[in-house]
């Protein structure tokens, strides 16, 4: 018997709700445990961004990215949660940095941590097309059952999930003895 398992295409998908809730989480921590950097990343904008990229310095540090300004038109990261998918940092950071020199009005946070969040979850997620053994596919069922959302990624797409016939009956020989 085959037992439960997502479908392959959907692995990626079924990770990504799990390390979404996770991130989510993470982000809406009061304060984001941070990590102080020993080689600070950099992050180059035009004088412009600069200007407005120095006003919101809060936003930066709502979503746990603390912002030093260094010269005319650059910052340093100074800490940045230290649960950032690994390797993706700068990427991260600058795409948050995107989303928030774009707002027009004041920066929402709960909709920067949301959208911080998917990216991460993302970016943290094993590919559609990457082996998982049986035992690894069962595990990641069990987390997946265990999300608040279990149906959608966090992109809205639903996760398609096979259950066969055997794996029901013995479910039903469970709930009738
Ligand atoms: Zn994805
Ligand atoms: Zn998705």
């Amino acid at each position: 018997a085959l037992g439960h398992r997502v479908d392959q295409h959907d692995q990626h998908a079924a990770h990504e709700r799990i390390n979404y809730e996770y991130y989510l989480r993470k982000f809406g921590e009061p304060a984001p445990y941070t990590q102080p950097l020993l080689v600070p990343l950099t992050l180059e904008f035009t004088a412009g961004e600069a200007e407005l990229a120095r006003s919101r310095l809060q936003a930066f540090a709502e979503a746990g990215v603390e912002l030093e300004p260094f010269g005319l038109n650059a910052f340093l990261v100074r800490a940045h949660p230290e649960w950032l998918p690994k390797g993706e940092e700068q990427a991260i950071i600058e795409e948050m940095a995107e989303w928030i020199l774009s707002e027009k009005k004041a920066v929402d946070i709960a909709k920067l941590r949301e959208k911080a969040a998917i990216m991460c979850s993302c970016k943290a997620s094993i590919k559609a097309n990457d082996r998982m053994t049986r035992e690894e596919g069962e595990a990641l069922l069990g987390r997946l059952a265990a999300c608040e959302q279990p149906y959608t990624c966090p992109h809205g797409r639903p996760i398609v999930v096979h259950i066969s016939t055997y794996q029901l009956e013995k479910m039903f020989k469970r709930v009738m003895s």
